[in-house]
């Protein structure tokens, strides 16, 4: 499954431009493929959604808020051509006959939220341009911070996973109190909820759909958050049972210092239906390539059963 002789190559570094490209290629080869621009970054680069089938069953799958976690875009992208490849050869996928999912549920991937900070961390970005100077400053206030591999925020320093309106306040307080008061590399919330133009494009989208649950992806720890609050949303604890199962990750609560104004905080909150942070793989961000493999077999599992669930 996980050869290089597909469109996706998982051997190499996964930036913005490769997954543009790759996403061309791969609507080529598979055209019933549904691309969408859902908005912009700070430095105008695209958001771009995929779906997959035209089912009822609408279900969202999220990656590389966090510019040092761009592997899980690699993995999504995988996913998407996995799925394409089995639903066109008519095969199984995860003992899950593709076309069945293709024609009951609709799958939404956004691979990539934060394409500004991905180019950083991957070395896009030339030193001596203004672009890297900026980021250059920013990060010279939080010298604690490795840079540029410690960078998880967007281009304005923002963490974009600190930005949806649940308990935002409340992640404020926290963030302040650990330092993070000003653009920073990572743990800034921002000066308000949805500031940033790719939260809010995220925010928007999933308002347009009817999401039955979404799975949100970083790196690490081998663990899946479920929980917001106190909300209980129908079937959400067993659902994660189930990944927990299938992908050996522990299921656990969110610590409480990040337990407030992510994706998935407000999702749950919004919607009261299941939300899961998925924290791949192990280890220090960003995660290694030779940890694809295993974080994708790990997940095939998750990817595949959250679409029929
Ligand atoms: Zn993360």
């Amino acid at each position: 499954m996980n050869e290089n002789n597909g469109i996706v190559k998982t051997n190499e570094n996964y930036d913005y431009n490769k997954m543009q490209a790759d996403l061309q290629k791969l609507k080529n080869k598979y055209p019933f493929l549904q691309l969408e621009n859902i908005g912009e970054s700070v430095q105008k680069r695209k958001i771009t959604a995929v779906r997959i089938g035209t089912g009822q069953n609408e279900v969202m799958y999220s990656g590389a808020i966090h510019a040092n976690e761009w592997i899980t875009a690699l993995v999504l992208m995988k996913f998407i051509e996995d799925f394409c490849e089995a639903y066109t050869t008519g095969k199984d996928i995860f003992e899950h006959n593709a076309k069945d999912i293709f024609n009951n549920s609709s799958i939404y991937i956004i691979p990539m939220l934060n394409p500004d900070g991905i180019e950083l961390v991957t070395g896009n970005i030339r030193e001596g341009s203004s672009e890297y100077a900026h980021y250059r400053e920013i990060a010279a206030r939080y010298p604690n911070v490795t840079f540029p591999s410690g960078w998880k925020a967007n281009y304005n320093g923002v963490d974009l996973n600190l930005q949806f309106p649940a308990d935002w306040e409340k992640a404020r307080d926290i963030k302040f109190a650990q330092g993070y008061t000003s653009p920073a590399p990572r743990d800034f919330v921002g000066f308000g909820p949805l500031t940033e133009p790719e939260a809010l494009a995220i925010y928007n989208f999933t308002l347009r759909h009817n999401f039955r649950l979404i799975l949100a992806y970083h790196t690490q720890g081998e663990v899946i958050y479920w929980k917001y609050a106190d909300y209980m949303p129908v079937d959400s604890e067993e659902i994660g049972r189930i990944f927990s199962k299938v992908s050996g990750y522990l299921l656990d609560t969110t610590p409480p210092e990040s337990a407030n104004a992510g994706y998935k905080d407000w999702f749950i909150k919004q919607y009261n239906r299941p939300g899961y942070t998925i924290e791949a793989g192990l280890g220090t961000n960003p995660l290694p390539l030779s940890q694809f493999d295993k974080i994708y077999s790990d997940n095939i599992g998750i990817l595949i059963l959250a679409s029929i669930i």
